[in-house]
């Protein structure tokens, strides 16, 4: 292996990919066309065109019509968009917003806000295998209920949920489903149409796009009030001028969703293999939601005496990049709350790292990963007796 290589392991592809070359290239195309796409010139004709071929193509990966895609500036404010639009008078009919306990904070802290409001939360709770409660969710489900909102795979663990079956559900009680599908794209088949989801957010930079970069799927002919408000872009649906350069690049990466979901499917035998190398050589170690269903590139590691942070810092030493809690804002780590939210002690979710892989991820690197992380945790231990 050479230095080159042992300086850079990047296993933090949940917290945001490296832009894929197709990408780039569409992004620079966009920036030679800087004309506004409202205006009306034959500049601006460029960057609409760009605006119209990145909307199909994202329509196709996604299974939707194009204008059912609301392009936003994340997955945080299409979470809120959302979440703000429907909430918008605490003594409407249906005032009951449902979520699950391990959302991410784009979605928990509206809930927080719309809930001081008075708009009444229910924050379903999961198992420490990261599995709803169904019970639960049955039971806090009504004709009160405006919106449920679920994620399609959690950030930390990779657990994925089975939102088919809560749509379903919701429906019968004539409420709306949002699922926030960010950290499934490029990874999990997304098929918007047979999902029948009424809203989904995404983010281009967790799938090889650009940052400050998303989209809001809104089925057709629902009312949803906006959050941004201003010019008529989007259809009168979010105002201010697009991101015609992170659009592009998104485009570029629906027009390669197929071999990106092909290829992430080869990271779970990686995954896998790494896993089992882990709790084979290191003791006391446990995987959190293994047992579950999960993104095929996620693996959530607890290392008993081990505090995450400090082997964060260590493996950083050594050149590899790996998580813990999420990162929420540049240096700031959001104190483990979807492992407690799980049921975990703090204790154990202090404990625990997360790995995550992308199409830039080999055996070789996994491989100088796994002797690394070996020896830090042996040296950690020693130096604790
Ligand atoms: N939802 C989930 C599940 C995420 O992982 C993230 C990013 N950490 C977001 C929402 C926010 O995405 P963005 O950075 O595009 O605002």
């Amino acid at each position: 292996m050479t230095l080159l290589n042992k300086l850079c392991v990047y296993l933090d592809y949940n917290s945001s990919t490296p832009v894929r070359k197709s990408a780039i290239q569409a992004l620079q195309q966009a920036v030679i066309n800087y004309g506004n796409p409202s205006s009306i010139h034959q500049k601006a004709g460029k960057s609409k065109a760009i605006l119209w071929s990145s909307r199909q193509e994202l329509s196709q990966f996604l299974s939707c019509e194009p204008y059912e895609i609301i392009f936003t500036s994340g997955a945080s404010e299409s979470n809120n968009h959302v979440l703000k639009g429907l909430f918008k008078d605490i003594s409407q009919k249906r005032n009951e917003l449902i979520i699950s306990a391990v959302e991410h904070s784009s979605i928990l802290s509206v809930a927080e806000f719309l809930s001081k409001k008075g708009f009444i939360v229910h924050k379903i709770p999961v198992s420490k295998d990261g599995v709803l409660d169904e019970k639960q969710f049955d039971k806090c489900l009504s004709e009160r209920t405006m919106l449920v909102s679920i994620m399609l795979a959690n950030n930390e663990t990779g657990v994925i949920f089975p939102i088919e079956k809560f749509v379903k559900k919701t429906h019968k009680k004539g409420g709306y489903f949002h699922s926030d599908m960010t950290q499934g794209l490029g990874k999990y088949p997304i098929h918007l149409k047979n999902t029948e989801l009424d809203f989904a957010s995404l983010s281009a930079h967790k799938c090889y796009g650009i940052k400050g970069c998303g989209l809001l799927y809104c089925k057709k002919g629902l009312e949803l009030e906006n959050l941004i408000h201003g010019g008529g872009q989007e259809r009168k649906r979010r105002a201010g001028t697009e991101n015609v350069l992170g659009i592009a690049a998104f485009g570029a990466i629906a027009k390669e969703s197929q071999y990106i979901l092909t290829e992430s499917q080869k990271l779970k035998s990686l995954r896998d293999a790494m896993e089992e190398s882990i709790l084979s050589s290191i003791s006391n170690t446990f995987i959190i939601g293994q047992k579950s269903q999960r993104l095929v590139n996620t693996s959530c590691i607890y290392i008993a005496n081990i505090e995450g942070e400090t082997l964060l810092m260590n493996l950083d030493l050594k050149g590899i990049s790996v998580s813990v809690g999420s990162a929420c804002s540049s240096g700031k780590i959001n104190s483990h709350s979807t492992l407690t939210a799980m049921g975990w002690s703090k204790k154990i979710s202090k404990s625990v790292v997360r790995i995550s892989m992308g199409l830039g991820t080999t055996a070789e690197q996994l491989e100088y990963f796994q002797n690394t992380l070996q020896n830090v945790v042996k040296r950690l231990r020693n130096l604790a007796k």
